[in-house]
């Protein structure tokens, strides 16, 4: 049995959808007229054994058929278009980007809170290692006295990058630096 057809079987439907909505149903190839139906992962599932939305591509029949099979279009083509598509979609900031720029360089930096980072939190490329500076919010009921809202922000802290976020370094590095000097 074709490995590979199994393989996108199994992508996950949230993942699929993600990809998709990624680059709006269209084919990955920036100039590609076709509709993407086909999934690609970009570094072989037989060495990641893992779908992840970072790593998977949509492409139309053709531009797939050339991608894995015929191997016209290389892995550093591909993640450059994915790359593009991920700041097309404005998925990190210019700030975040930065973070990242810097922690291919130095072991920490200072990142200034939660909500600036919040997508390299979320995507688990960097942790918290060392909090500086909390702002605790209280919202007091002022007919019963009692507390309705408490919360404790970070507003900044010490950056790492995680095991993910050194991987996304190392696969992405020339892309990240190339795309960045132009910001
Ligand atoms: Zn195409």
């Amino acid at each position: 049995m074709d490995q590979k057809k199994e393989d996108y079987r199994y992508i996950p439907t949230e993942i699929r959808r993600a990809v998709l909505i990624e680059a709006g149903h269209a084919c990955v190839i920036p100039t590609c007229q076709f509709p993407a139906t086909e999934f690609a992962h970009i570094i072989p599932f037989s060495e990641v054994k893992q779908h992840t939305v970072d790593n998977i591509v949509c492409l139309c029949p053709n531009h797939h058929t050339m991608y894995d099979i015929l191997k016209k279009i290389d892995r550093k083509a591909i993640r450059t278009y994915k790359l593009n598509l991920q700041f097309l979609n404005k998925r990190y900031t210019v700030y975040e980007m930065r973070i990242l720029r810097l922690l291919s360089e130095k072991m920490t930096v200072v990142a200034s809170g939660e909500i600036e980072t919040m997508n390299l939190l979320k995507d688990g490329l960097i942790y918290n290692a060392k909090t500086f500076e909390t702002q605790s919010i209280n919202i007091t009921d002022n007919s019963s006295g009692h507390i309705i809202f408490n919360d404790i922000f970070v507003q900044s802290f010490a950056a790492k990058l995680t095991e993910k976020g050194k991987e996304f370094i190392r696969h992405w590095r020339d892309e990240v630096t190339d795309l960045l000097n132009v910001i």
